[in-house]
């Protein structure tokens, strides 16, 4: 016992002399941002942001009347709060429209199935329709299938694995993103998928689908035969792009699971489909901006955000109506302090991010010249649940200085995680591709894609006491980052 104690005493003298001697965070400024959040466990400004917009705008889909008003609401949110520089950057976007959905068994056992048409799917022909079921058990044998799939309609079955970090997503994804295109090659009336989440609820999940883009080279996962299929009927696909021409459309959990075990007795499978969904020409979206200059250092810019966007079928609380409120009650935090960081706070709300990264490439283009004056970026955009790691990707010294914000906010319960991430969240992508350091305060996303997109992602999801922990570790993070002068850029970049 006594050895213990004494080694505790050793720990204690080595941290302050390491604190007078070597620190990078004056103490000063540890103790503003542990006040800072104190107050963030105790201030509901962040929760009331996220109440306010949930209620009062609802919906708002990239590119709608909704994500209209909702840019208004938060002009004037971040107004009402005492934030400078409000204002909306616009850019033009094209417009995906869900419209009306029907999907029912046919045979052999007739009945309704709780379906939503992905993003970017096509309308089905007047009247709907009907074909038999080619039941895939995962989007690798649709990928690895060499046979046609005239007149039928492609299932693909496979399940998402449920982790804390969400990883299980990208790799159950690829059927949401890419199944169309591999169903539509080998000439199939449409595509059916289980929903990418972790649930059992009758929601079916919806998301954008992915296609080849114009101008990019990147196409996606493809099968040599998607690839003959794009170069013969797409040769312009670079210029042009391509549109799906099928219907494509997630079912619930339990209706998979319905499928499966119709499938399982040998049945064949016989589904009709009716979808009024399609590109409806192009729209205007927009980023709101919100600012608290720098005292000292106005031009250099730790830049924070979320997506003002959400899906259609929810008010979008988790996604990511939680993201808005946390970095804006994080930044009203700072925003009260008796003075300004060094460096201004930023707060970014991007459209259309669900629909394709619109809002966050329309940023990066249009305030091209400044990206070099960005010195740190990230995004909140994975829920409401409590934050437990600190990542970053800076400098040597840029990291070194991480280590120590983690060292302040480890009382909330946050551990350090990588130290060589390039992620600061779907929206800091095109930031992070041209050299911005990043940070993310990784979340607990067990349950996350329970809610993802579905109509149950609702206010009541989020809990109070979780979405403080993170208003608190923002506002902490950020200021350390704001008020430092810390080079966090990497040299070669
Ligand atoms: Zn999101
Ligand atoms: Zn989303």
């Amino acid at each position: 016992m006594l050895i213990r104690v004494a080694s505790a005493a050793c720990l204690l003298l080595s941290a302050s002399a390491f604190a007078q001697d070597d620190a990078l965070i004056s103490e000063d400024a540890a103790n503003t941002a542990r006040e800072l959040m104190q107050r963030g466990l105790e201030s509901d400004t962040g929760y009331e942001v996220v109440r306010s917009l949930t209620t009062e705008v609802g919906p708002r889909l990239g590119g709608s009347e909704q994500e209209a008003r909702a840019r208004d609401w938060a002009v004037q949110m971040f107004t009402e709060l005492g934030f400078e520089n409000v204002r909306i950057e616009p850019f033009d976007m094209p417009y995906w429209d869900r419209g009306a959905i029907r999907a029912s068994i046919v045979s052999p056992f007739p009945q309704p199935l709780y379906a939503s048409a992905l993003g970017g799917s096509a309308a089905s022909p007047q009247g709907g329709i009907e074909g038999e079921f080619v039941f895939f058990d995962s989007f690798q044998d649709l990928y690895d299938f060499d046979g046609r799939l005239d007149g039928r309609i492609a299932y693909v079955n496979d399940r998402m694995v449920r982790l804390q970090n969400g990883g299980g997503y990208n790799t159950a994804n690829e059927k949401r993103r890419f199944a169309w295109l591999e169903a539509e090659a080998r000439g199939a009336l449409g595509v059916m998928i289980r929903s990418v989440g972790t649930d059992s609820r009758r929601f079916p999940h919806t998301g954008m689908m992915s296609r080849p883009q114009p101008n990019t080279i990147e196409t996606g996962r493809h099968s040599p035969i998607v690839v003959d299929y794009i170069e013969s009927e797409y040769p312009d696909y670079a210029e042009t792009g391509i549109s799906s021409s099928i219907p494509a459309v997630a079912l619930s959990a339990p209706d998979a699971d319905q499928i499966e075990r119709i499938h399982d007795t040998g049945e064949t499978i016989i589904v009709s489909l009716s979808v009024v969904a399609g590109w409806r020409g192009q729209r205007q979206s927009g980023n709101v901006i919100a600012e608290i200059p720098g005292r000292e250092l106005p031009d250099e810019i730790v830049l924070i955000g979320a997506h003002l966007d959400s899906w259609d079928e929810a008010t979008g609380a988790v996604d990511d109506g939680a993201g808005v409120g946390i970095v804006t009650g994080a930044a009203h935090l700072i925003s009260q302090l008796p003075r300004a960081p060094r460096r201004t706070i930023r707060v970014v709300l991007f459209g259309a991010e669900e629909v394709g990264l619109l809002g966050a490439f329309a940023y990066a283009r249009q305030n091209a010249a400044e990206t070099g004056n960005i010195v740190m970026a990230s995004e909140s955009d994975f829920g409401a649940g409590p934050v437990l790691s600190l990542t970053s990707g800076a400098s040597e010294e840029g990291t070194l200085f991480m280590d120590e914000v983690q060292g302040i906010i480890a009382p909330l319960g946050i551990l350090r995680g990588d130290r060589a991430s390039r992620g600061g969240g779907p929206d800091i992508i095109p930031l992070a591709a041209q050299g911005v350091p990043v940070f993310r305060l990784m979340q607990d996303g067990t349950d996350y894609f329970d809610l993802h997109h579905t109509p149950d992602d609702t206010f009541d999801k989020i809990d109070p006491d979780d979405f403080a922990q993170n208003v608190a570790a923002w506002a902490a993070v950020v200021w350390l980052a704001a008020d430092a002068e810390i080079e966090f850029r990497m040299q070669d970049e």
